[in-house]
């Protein structure tokens, strides 16, 4: 089915890159009006150039960490467009990305927090500041496999993507009453910068390769696409019941009992 956003208009954090960027190029082709937010200027004027014409999709500076920056964004929007249906609030950071307690720099951890809590709740409040009046609206987030399985992931990393879970489900409460719609999305590993300097792998064919490899689900891929794919569903009518979910797009990989598995190899070999 086309255009499953004709009409809508998004502000999409984080998308001059990987699932921000798949995701931009899936809404303008359903018939949305899109924003790019990011910081990756040149990289952002290029996928905006690449999608559409500045008619149907641009790009803003928005450092997420900056309240005004996501106002600013927001209010592009609605100047521009005259409405805002849909935040996704997708940008993101891994921090240093040590796993270990005592490696991890209050800074850096402080700083994790600063892009993937604040900016989401940046990108909330100034989302709801618009769509209120409008009584409509659905609100997205990139959560993260990491906020249902853990272990060997950084530890800023993990309790910033739960909290994003947990400031979903609250805020879906409260928007409720408003029409608002607040979902989000955790990926599993998708072979995009962020994962390949998370990994500090070069080749995005290892990457994929490695992923596959631990996946529970064979024969797919998961790609950057998978996720858009996840908000176009949340973005659109489609999903006028959906709210306060976490929608896990693992192929099942956080339903596994890896321990399980290797302590049987073990006691049968
Ligand atoms: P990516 O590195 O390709 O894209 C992230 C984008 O966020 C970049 O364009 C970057 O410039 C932007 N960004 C970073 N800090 C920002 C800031 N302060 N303000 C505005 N923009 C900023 O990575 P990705 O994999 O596409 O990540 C998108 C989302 O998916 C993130 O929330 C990430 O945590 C989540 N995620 C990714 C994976 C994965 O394996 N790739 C898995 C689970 C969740």
């Amino acid at each position: 089915m086309a255009n499953r956003l004709e009409g809508k208009v998004a502000v999409i954090t984080g998308g001059a890159s990987g699932i921000g960027e798949s995701t931009a190029r899936l809404f303008v082709q359903h018939g949305a009006k899109v924003i790019i937010a990011d910081v990756q200027d040149k990289l952002g004027q290029t996928v905006c150039n690449n999608i559409g014409s500045p008619e149907v999709i641009s790009y803003v500076h928005c450092d997420v960490t900056s309240d005004s920056d996501v106002q600013n964004a927001v209010d592009m929007a609605v100047s521009k467009y005259g409405k805002l249906d849909i935040m996704f609030g997708n940008a993101a950071i891994t921090g240093k990305g040590d796993p270990t307690i005592l490696a991890t720099e209050y800074e850096d951890f402080r700083r994790v927090f600063d892009v993937n809590v604040f900016g989401v709740f940046s990108c909330a409040k100034h989302a709801a500041r618009v769509m209120m009046p409008a009584k409509k609206g659905s609100i997205i987030f990139t959560s993260s496999v990491a906020s249902v399985t853990y272990g060997d992931i950084p530890h800023a990393y993990v309790a910033s993507k739960t909290a994003v879970v947990g400031f979903t489900k609250n805020l879906c409460i409260e928007l409720g009453k408003h029409g608002i719609r607040v979902n989000c999305i955790s990926p599993f590993g998708v072979a995009t910068p962020m994962l390949m300097n998370g990994l500090k792998i070069t080749e995005k064919e290892k990457v994929v390769e490695f992923v596959h490899e631990i996946a529970n689900l064979k024969g797919a891929i998961s790609e950057t696409n998978d996720v858009a794919e996840a908000a176009l569903f949340l973005g659109s009518d489609e999903s006028k019941y959906v709210s306060g979910q976490n929608l896990v797009i693992d192929g099942g990989y956080s339903l596994t009992n890896i321990s399980l598995s290797e302590g049987l190899k073990k006691l049968h070999s």
